[in-house]
């Protein structure tokens, strides 16, 4: 084989992305330089926040993925090595060993997982919960999108820190019932109603902690439930990704009149927490307390409906395609 495929980004959109933003092409596989090694992806990410790199066009060509060493021209990774990294929607990518970090997969613990649950998006959860937050035990918890990578993480990982209640809000019935499975004490659909007065009735006695997956409204009915002296940590916001930044949250005056405390935080400013984490998870999954929670979409053609997937929600879990 001499080729490879890509996915390219050919427009920028206008609020929601469609696949005829993006094209595949064919292209012959790089000849390697010394050091390189030519990886053919087994798993790749796709990310939320792929939708913000849609606007300077650079969607796809950046991405944390997985896969096996097919040739190498550096000592230390023979063929057949498996490693992580960031090469982004493609079958095989050129990576030179500086770019790229061996993965080991710990003994029942399936390799997926080093992309969701154990990776950047579990990491996402565990850094905003233990370093933003600093999630107290017995403390009550909401997090939104909880169904989706970082929410199903954050709840798992809240529930082994101690927490007291952990309310989860999600997109579906499905879903829901789905967080309840996994550990949530409480869950709402956001579609059924005012996610305030939702809130209201999952947490009547209030919450101490927010990790805030979407923004807008979610984050206004959090800042009205929140006790004296809580805490956000705002990792993401979904909701204004493909629109206009929404009206809400109304009541910002209450961060200072209940003390609150709002931080926001990227994981890619915490990658030395990724070690410790991964001890602290990995015998939670090896023994089945955690569970790897993903939907992955069979191949590499569909990696563009993946991503726009992830975005509609169509998701449980982290949102991962398998290449063939
Ligand atoms: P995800 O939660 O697996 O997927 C996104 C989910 O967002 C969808 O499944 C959908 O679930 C929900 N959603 C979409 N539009 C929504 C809306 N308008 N209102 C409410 N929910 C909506 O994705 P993820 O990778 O785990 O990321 C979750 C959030 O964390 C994103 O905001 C992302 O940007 C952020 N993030 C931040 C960092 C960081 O370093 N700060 C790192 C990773 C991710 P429903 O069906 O439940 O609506």
């Amino acid at each position: 084989m001499s080729t490879f495929l890509a996915v390219r980004q050919v427009r920028r959109p206008q609020g929601t992305p469609s696949a005829e933003d993006f094209t595949f092409v064919t292209e012959p596989l790089p000849v390697l330089a010394d050091g390189q090694v030519l990886v053919e992806n087994v798993y790749l990410s796709v990310d939320p926040y792929m939708r913000q790199l849609m606007n300077t066009g650079e969607a796809g060509r950046e991405g944390r993925a997985i896969g096996r060493v097919v040739e190498s021209r550096s000592a230390g990774l023979p063929v057949g090595t498996t490693v992580f990294h960031r090469g982004g929607w493609t079958t095989h990518a050129a990576v030179g060993a500086a770019d790229l970090r061996r993965v080991d997969p710990a003994g029942g613990v399936p390799l997926s997982a080093y992309l969701g649950v154990l990776g950047g998006t579990g990491l996402t959860a565990f850094v905003g919960l233990t370093r933003i937050a600093r999630l107290r035990p017995g403390e009550d918890l909401f997090v939104s999108a909880a169904a989706g990578g970082v929410g199903s993480a954050a709840g798992q990982i809240a529930r082994l820190m101690g927490a007291g209640r952990i309310i989860g809000s999600a997109g579906s019935a499905a879903k829901v019932a789905h967080l309840k499975e996994i550990g949530f004490d409480a869950a709402f659909n956001h579609r059924d109603g005012p996610v305030g007065e939702q809130l209201a009735q999952a947490a009547p006695r209030g919450i101490d902690v927010y990790l805030d997956n979407v923004g807008g409204d979610h984050l206004e009915a959090a800042i009205g439930a929140l006790r004296e002296h809580g805490r956000v940590a705002w990792c993401g916001a979904i909701a204004q990704y493909s629109s206009a930044p929404p009206a809400a949250p109304r009541n910002l005056a209450d961060v200072m009149f209940k003390s609150l405390r709002v931080e926001g935080y990227l994981v890619r400013e915490h990658l030395d927490a990724r070690e410790p984490f991964e001890r602290f998870l990995v015998p939670h999954l090896q023994n089945g307390s955690v569970r790897v929670d993903e939907t992955v979409v069979d191949g590499f053609g569909n990696v563009v409906e993946a991503f726009l997937g992830v975005l509609r929600g169509d998701n449980t879990g982290k949102m991962l395609v398998r290449v063939s």
